[in-house]
């Protein structure tokens, strides 16, 4: 607990460590990237976002962590305010961590006096708040104000006890390690980066092999903890950065890769976002301790994820319930989870591994990401937030402007401003270009400055120009990243395919020459000695191209995606038809066009192709209509027009599309229920699926509501006769939160009043009338009953007490 008059303990300690900064160490990646602080983009698709995320999102994330009682949390642990936690979850304290990271970073690009001033009094109540050991959790702080109470239930009364679980201790101070770093760098001042070595010297004391070996629940301080070894020399820090990688398993759970020694794990199982920190920091081990049995575990957990687990867009975590990793080929589109956060951990592992082994292939799937599911992640305005990144919707997913666990917003904050520094990278002899944005940027090769100035119009056009200007004759590689997709290869590995080959090659020159190489490890190498003023001219093929999945990858099949140089393409409902998308099926021997359309989505390529759309009529087979013409748009700026639906993987079969439902009673019925969500369209859509939880298809649920009534109800148009009804549960069991319900029963409404409907057949045996209808797992559950004629029918459920409960579909004849 820490008090305004600890403020001088505080500062002495700042003056005490002013000195004995050291420069970085040499022992650590082979290849170096080239920081964004010296990249200045020049292009119309990444300055501008970056633009934005410092106008907008910085700036509205801290008003967030403000008015939801995030920075308060700080002023009560740190005596300037009074009161209780404000806030839900123990791992608040992070995110105004990583917005201070992004704030850091984007002060570099657009200086703010304001905002630095800002950073200085958050800062200060951040010291004021770490108690006198170095201690800093301000949930803990704060409960033992008031006597232990208010602790969370997830934090064990002593410290650190429960961080292998859920109190997250450690994460929050692993994020705290990097805005540090980034803060010290930014502005060169130490306020930040000294409350992080009190709190690293505290862990470094109260951990180790013969104190407490409990392991980070979430892992991010080995990170976090390598970024502080290199910004201070400090070996210690890295010790414990391996300390806490090596503490792992082997008899943890599978969920926070706990499950075995890390440099035992083959695959990428569990949470994702923890997974994707986790092997980032082994690969930051591994580089700087050239530990061979990290980098050999990441190698194979990375053709792991890139051959079975990754989805077109470059999400990773197929499933919500543990926020992570399915089995090998479990990628279904509606409920793909792709977590923001796990694409801008995918970033980071896929670059620490480029820089490792100077692979092309890791930047295929680092651009990959980051122009579509990474992107997706934030709308066009910057002030809204997806943290799932779904491949299909219908209708109910919707950017929110936050969220209680808010980690996405904050980690978008923070790596928008970093984008930069993931486009060149450097050894003593080659200069590497990776991504192609427009930018001039300064970059020492060898002992050499080069000043490289790039003109691109990416990623709607491939051809590129490079000037080339060392300031002395100088001979070094250029090694030219030439993209997957512009060698025939959607993805590396063999989980997504192009269907046709495209023979037309990428041309490279040289001050006009046309210059032939071979392309190897993903790179075109031009060595020459390089003079003021060469020009490169690189030029990548882009047509439209169709991919098509592994057959194992079951809610693709029967589909093709369409995708342009990096970008893949989804049909959204403002740019089709009746605003149906789901319904389409495409002609899969299309001919594609496309234009530019500059007033569109802030200025987009569009993709226009033959399909049509498919109905089912009330006999149940499937209908085509007449071809129509169906567009495209890049799948990372869907949802900037409102929720409806929309589609990555387009149906060539109409047997693999999802024909407009028959105009049945429950289609034409207006649909209410006792929790309103944008599920609700799933309940009456005609969509069966094969068991309670086939995450192919869309569903209504009731979470977190249990142990109460609820209902569906729908309104017909007018009064009809009904004598049938049929429900199929979802149960997301064991690991979910829904089962099927205890019971249900139904009600129609004649008049003013609601009755129960006489039920004839389809009861549980044994059951007397009505309460005891049927409750089936993995298929339907039909009753008839006494015709009634009909205004309404209500379908009541009681859940059960430690579950909630979803419908699938409710059918009424
Ligand atoms: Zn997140």
């Amino acid at each position: 607990m820490k008090r305004v008059s600890s403020l001088f303990i505080v500062v002495a300690v700042i003056v005490l460590l002013t000195s004995g900064c050291s420069e970085k160490n040499s022992e650590d990646y082979p290849i170096q990237p080239v920081p964004f602080t010296s990249v200045k983009l020049t292009d119309n698709f990444w300055a501008p976002r970056i633009k934005k995320n410092a106008e907008v999102t910085i700036p509205i994330a801290f008003g967030y962590c403000e008015s939801t009682g995030r920075v308060n949390n700080f002023e009560i642990a740190g005596g300037l305010d009074t009161g209780t936690f404000r806030t839900i979850y123990p791992f608040d304290d992070s995110d105004v961590f990583k917005i201070i990271e992004g704030a850091s970073y984007s002060l570099q690009t657009f200086p703010d006096p304001k905002l630095e001033a800002y950073l200085d009094t958050l800062i200060w109540k951040i010291g004021l708040a770490q108690e006198d050991d170095g201690y800093l959790y301000t949930n803990r702080t704060i409960a033992e104000m008031h006597g232990g109470k208010g602790l969370h239930e997830w934090a064990h009364k002593e410290r650190w006890v429960l961080d292998s679980i859920l109190s997250h201790e450690l994460y929050n101070i692993g994020h705290l390690y990097e805005a540090a770093v980034a803060h010290y760098q930014a502005t060169g001042k130490r306020s930040l980066l000294d409350i992080a070595i009190k709190s690293a010297d505290l862990v470094d004391r109260d951990f180790g092999y013969d104190r407490s070996e409990v392991y980070p629940g979430h892992q991010v301080i080995e990170m976090g903890l390598v970024k502080l070894y290199r910004a201070t020399g400090e070996k210690k820090y890295l010790d414990l950065a391996k300390f806490f990688l090596d503490i792992r398993g082997p008899k943890g759970d599978q969920y926070n890769q706990a499950h075995s020694r890390v440099v035992d794990q083959t695959e990428a199982v569990g949470h994702s976002v923890r997974a994707t920190y986790m092997y980032s920091g082994m690969a930051d081990i591994a580089a700087i301790e050239k530990d061979e049995a990290y980098l050999n575990a990441i190698t194979k957990i990375w053709e792991d994820i890139v051959y079975s687990k990754i989805y077109l867009t470059g999400g990773i975590g197929a499933t919500g319930g543990n926020e992570g990793f399915a089995g090998p080929f479990v990628l279904p589109n509606m409920t793909a989870y792709c977590e923001t956060c796990a694409s801008i951990g995918n970033i980071f592992t896929n670059h620490r591994l480029f820089l490792w082994h100077g692979d092309g292939k890791y930047i295929d799937i680092l651009e990959k990401t980051l122009y579509n599911s990474m992107l997706s992640g934030v709308s066009l305005s910057a002030d809204r937030f997806f943290y799932p990144n779904p491949l299909e919707s219908n209708g109910q997913h919707e950017r929110q402007a936050w969220f209680g666990c808010a980690c996405c917003p904050s980690n978008v904050a923070r790596f928008v401003p970093a984008i930069p520094g993931y486009i060149y990278a450097v050894t003593d002899k080659e200069l590497f270009v990776n991504l192609f944005i427009s930018n001039m940027a300064d970059i020492t090769v060898g002992d050499t400055k080069v000043s490289v100035v790039q003109n691109a119009n990416f990623p709607w056009d491939g051809n590129v120009e490079m000037i080339i200007s060392p300031s002395n004759h100088i001979k070094f590689a250029l090694m030219i990243r030439i993209p997957g997709w512009a060698r025939n290869e959607a993805i590396p590995g063999d989980l997504y395919r192009f269907t046709d080959p495209d023979n037309e090659p990428f041309v490279l020159s040289v001050n006009g020459e046309k210059v032939i190489t071979v392309v190897s490890n993903g790179y075109a190498v031009i060595e020459r000695t390089w003079k003021p003023g060469d020009k490169v001219g690189i030029e990548l093929p882009m047509p439209v191209r169709k991919i098509s999945a592994d057959e194992r990858i079951k809610d693709d099949a029967g589909k093709i995606a369409v995708q342009r140089g990096p970008l893949i393409f989804c049909a959204e409902w403002p740019d089709n038809n009746t605003g149906n998308v789901l319904n389409l099926v495409v002609d899969k021997d299309t001919e594609f066009a496309t234009r530019f359309i500059p007033d569109m989505l802030g200025g987009t390529q569009v993709v226009t192709l033959t399909g049509s759309q498919t109905k089912r009529n009330v006999g149940g087979k499937i209908e085509t209509l007449e071809n129509e013409q169906v567009t495209l748009i890049p799948y990372a700026i869907w949802n900037n027009r409102g929720p409806g639906q929309m589609m990555v993987w387009l149906p060539v079969l109409p047997e693999s599309s999802r024909p407009l439902p028959a105009p049945t009673i429950a289609f034409r019925s207006r649909v209410r229920a006792s929790k309103q969500s944008g599920t609700l369209p799933a309940v009456n859509d005609q969509s069966e699926p094969d068991s309670s939880n086939d995450r192919s298809v869309s569903y209504y649920h009731w979470w977190p509501n249990r142990n109460q009534w609820e209902y569906v109800q729908y309104d017909f148009e007018k009064p009809v006769l009904i004598s049938k009804t049929k429900v199929y549960w979802f149960d997301d069991g064991p690991e979910g939160g829904c089962r099927i319900p205890d019971e249900w029963e139904i009600l129609y409404l004649t008049g003013n009043t609601w009755k129960p409907v006489m039920v004839k057949t389809g009861l549980s045996s044994g059951a007397t009338e009505s309460k005891t209808y049927p409750v089936t797992k993995n298929g339907w559950d039909s009753v008839s009953f006494t015709p009634v004629m009909a205004s309404a029918i209500k379908i009541k459920v009681k859940l059960n007490k430690d579950f909630s409960a979803g419908i699938y579909e409710w059918v009424v004849e």
